[in-house]
C-alpha cells in the first residue's frame, strides 16, 4: 500500500526549522522579520483534471486558485498582502487568460494584494498560487493550540462543495436548481473566511481551514495539540449540532453527514476556544460578518468522534481527501 500525502511529506520533507518561526505542518509557515511582524506563507496548486474539470470556467478558477490560499492565511489570522502566481498551460488562450485574471484580480482586489512574480511554463493546465500575509509576532492561530475542555467552533456551512461534487458526477441531486446553484456556487467561488481568522486572533486556541474533510482537518488539530501538550487529546462532535446550508439539509441523512463529515473544498475555518471565550467567540463573528456554530469539544484521549443526538457513537469511517489513498 503507497504512501499517504501526509505520511510523505512527514518521511521526506519535514525537518526541524532553523530559522522560520514554524515551518512544515501548519496552514501556514511563519517567519520573523525584523519588524515585530511575521510573514505568514503558504502555497496550493490547482490541477487540470484533479481539482477542476478541464472544461472549468475560467474567471472562477482564477478566484478559486488564490481563495484556497487565502484561506490558508485565514487559518492562520494572518492579513494577506501578497502572492507569487506560477501558471503552466498547454497553449496560449487569450479568452481564457482574460476570464482567469479576472476572477483572480478582483479577489485580490478585495484584499489590497500585489501580485508580486511568479512563472508561467508550459504544460499539462495547473496553477500554483504561494501567498504572503502578516501577523504580529506570536499571535498566529496554529493548529496545535487546542486543549482539553475547549469548545470546537465551525464557521458558515459544511458540506456543500461536496454535495455540488456529488451532483456534477451524477451521484446525488439537490433537492431544486436553485440549491444546486447555490452549492456550485460555494464549490467554484468558495469564501475564504480571512476577516474571521483575524478576529479570532487572540481568541481562538487552535484553528485549520477545513479543506479536506471536517474530520481530517479536525484531526489535525487533535494530531499536532497533542503532540504540543505532550499528551492524547481527542474531539467529540455532535452530528446534530453541524451547521447545514438548505441544500444540504435537503439531502437523505448519509449523504448530510457524509457531505458536512468529509466533503473537502469548503474552506471554512474550524477552531477551538475556551469555553469561557464563548462570548469573544460571537463577537469576533459579529465583526467578521460571518455565523459561527459550537460543534464539540476537545477532550483528553479518545480520537475524534461524532455522537448522534441520542448519544450514540457514528460508527462510520469518515476518511477525509488524500491525494495518494483517495
Ligand atoms: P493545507 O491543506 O493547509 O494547504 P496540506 O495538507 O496541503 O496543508 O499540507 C500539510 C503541511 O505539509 C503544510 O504545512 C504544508 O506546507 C506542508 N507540505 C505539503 N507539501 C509539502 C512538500 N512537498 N514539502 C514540504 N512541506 C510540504
Ligand atoms: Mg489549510
Amino acid at each position: 500500500v503507497s504512501l499517504g500525502e501526509f505520511e510523505l511529506i512527514d518521511t521526506y520533507f519535514r525537518r526541524p526549522a532553523r530559522h522560520a518561526a514554524l515551518g512544515v505542518g501548519d496552514d501556514c509557515a511563519l517567519l520573523e522579520t525584523p519588524s515585530g511582524l511575521q510573514l505568514a506563507v503558504s502555497c496550493d496548486t490547482l490541477v487540470a483534471g484533479r481539482h477542476f474539470a478541464p472544461d472549468a470556467d475560467a474567471r472562477s478558477l482564477g478566484h478559486k486558485a488564490l481563495a484556497v490560499n487565502l484561506s490558508d492565511l485565514a487559518a492562520c489570522g494572518a492579513r494577506p498582502s501578497a502572492f507569487l502566481l506560477a501558471l503552466t498551460l498547454p497553449r496560449v488562450d487569450e479568452v481564457f487568460l482574460a476570464a482567469f485574471a479576472q476572477g483572480l484580480w478582483a479577489l485580490a482586489d478585495l484584499y489590497a494584494m500585489d501580485l508580486i512574480g511568479g512563472d508561467t511554463t508550459s504544460g499539462p493546465l495547473s496553477m500554483t498560487i504561494t501567498v504572503f500575509g502578516e501577523v504580529p509576532r506570536g499571535q498566529a492561530l496554529l493548529r496545535s493550540g487546542a486543549r482539553a475542555g475547549d469548545d470546537v467552533w465551525v464557521s458558515g456551512t459544511l458540506g456543500d462543495a461536496r454535495l455540488a461534487l456529488e451532483a456534477q458526477r451524477g451521484r446525488l441531486s439537490a433537492a431544486t436548481p436553485a440549491l444546486l446553484d447555490a452549492a456550485r456556487a460555494r464549490l467554484d467561488r468558495p469564501s475564504p473566511r480571512v476577516a474571521l481568522g483575524q478576529a479570532l486572533r487572540g481568541v481562538a486556541s487552535a484553528a485549520v481551514d477545513v479543506s479536506d474533510g471536517l474530520l481530517a482537518d479536525l484531526g489535525h488539530v487533535v494530531e499536532a495539540s497533542s503532540r504540543a501538550a505532550g499528551l492524547r487529546l481527542g474531539a467529540r462532535i455532535d452530528a446534530g449540532a453541524l451547521p447545514l446550508s438548505e441544500g444540504v439539509a435537503a439531502l437523505a441523512p448519509t449523504w448530510q453527514l457524509d457531505c458536512a463529515l468529509a466533503g473537502g473544498d469548503d474552506y471554512e475555518l474550524c477552531f477551538t476556544a475556551p469555553a469561557q471565550l464563548a462570548t469573544a467567540v460571537e463577537a469576533a463573528a459579529g465583526t467578521a460578518g460571518v455565523p459561527v456554530t459550537r460543534i464539540g469539544r476537545i477532550e483528553a484521549g479518545g480520537g475524534v468522534q461524532v455522537l448522534q443526538a441520542d448519544g450514540r457513537r457514528i460508527e462510520r469511517e469518515f476518511g477525509g481527501f488524500d491525494h495518494f489513498l483517495s
